[in-house]
């Protein structure tokens, strides 16, 4: 069967570079056949102007992905048949949940986006003492729609195979008593030294090391208090500094996200970590 003649362009390039890739749930597949409808039979009908015999990727998430050929198409359902299963290596083997608290105007949505690119598995709102950005509880749900949506396109946009879970924003002290059940070693940044002995980021990790989970907690833009710390550090968590320079909440966020990836070797090139893999 001839190429679409509006994508071909398409093969010109890296396959995998260019072809779409959705997220589906796994009830979409049917053997071989693949359905699928709403918002993603619109954007492959109707923006990717897909056309039978073009390739897409879909991802079960936390399972496996595939290369699909479109069969049928229009702007409300496109069936297609899985051709080729695609292996990609794309998750942190370290389990990482950034603990954080809601920052006012796009910033929360940036870390979202951002810390999900990095490869954290999950994100828990706090609200704080000095969360400045005050929810009602009847905007909860639209708002934890809006930061999961983030979240799946993020997933979606660097290739990740698990989509990471924004859950319902917890008052701090429920996050830490959250964070304790989980067994997982936790850090808390704070701006300012309020005590701690050991607050090298590069030390505690070593020492963690190896370890395949670890929390984060980063404070709202004014800060932990220092009660709120207190009860975080007696709680168990770790204190560390980001250095001498008191850095805006969402950068401290990805800073501390992208650090932790490096230092416990998350940050490997693609061929080193299938290596790594390797039974
Ligand atoms: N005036 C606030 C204070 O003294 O805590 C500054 C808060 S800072 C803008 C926001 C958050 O980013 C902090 O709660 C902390 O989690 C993190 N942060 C910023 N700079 C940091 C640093 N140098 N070390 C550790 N955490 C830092």
């Amino acid at each position: 069967m001839p190429n679409n003649p509006k994508t071909d362009w398409n093969a010109k390039r890296h396959p995998l570079l260019l072809m779409a890739r959705l997220f589906i749930p796994e009830d979409s597949i049917d053997n071989n056949q693949v359905h699928i409808s709403g918002d993603d039979a619109h954007y492959l009908a109707h923006v990717l102007r897909l056309g039978t015999g073009d390739k897409f990727q879909v991802v079960v998430p936390a399972a496996q992905e595939y290369t699909v050929v479109v069969e049928q198409i229009s702007g409300e359902y496109v069936a297609g048949r899985i051709i080729h299963t695609v292996q990609r290596e794309t998750e942190p083997q370290l389990v990482l949940t950034l603990y954080q608290a809601i920052l006012k105007g796009n910033n929360f949505p940036l870390v979202i986006q951002k810390a999900v690119e990095l490869g954290v598995a999950e994100i828990v709102p706090l609200f704080t003492g000095r969360t400045v950005v005050k929810l009602l509880p009847d905007a909860v749900p639209d708002r934890h729609q809006r930061w999961q949506r983030i979240a799946t396109d993020a997933a979606q946009q660097s290739e990740r195979i698990k989509v990471p879970q924004v859950h319902l924003p917890l008052p701090l002290g429920e996050a830490v008593k959250r964070w304790q059940a989980s067994g997982s070693p936790g850090i808390i940044f704070a701006a300012r030294a309020t005590g701690s002995e050991n607050r090298n980021l590069r030390n505690i990790l070593t020492q963690l090391r190896p370890t395949n989970q670890l929390a984060l907690f980063v404070g709202p833009e004014g800060g932990f208090s220092a009660q709120e710390a207190e009860i975080a550090v007696t709680a168990g968590l770790q204190e560390a500094s980001l250095g001498r320079r008191i850095l805006r909440a969402e950068t401290a966020a990805l800073l501390a996200c992208g650090l932790c990836m490096y230092e416990l070797d998350e940050l490997v090139p693609p061929d080193e970590t299938e290596a790594r893999n390797a039974p």
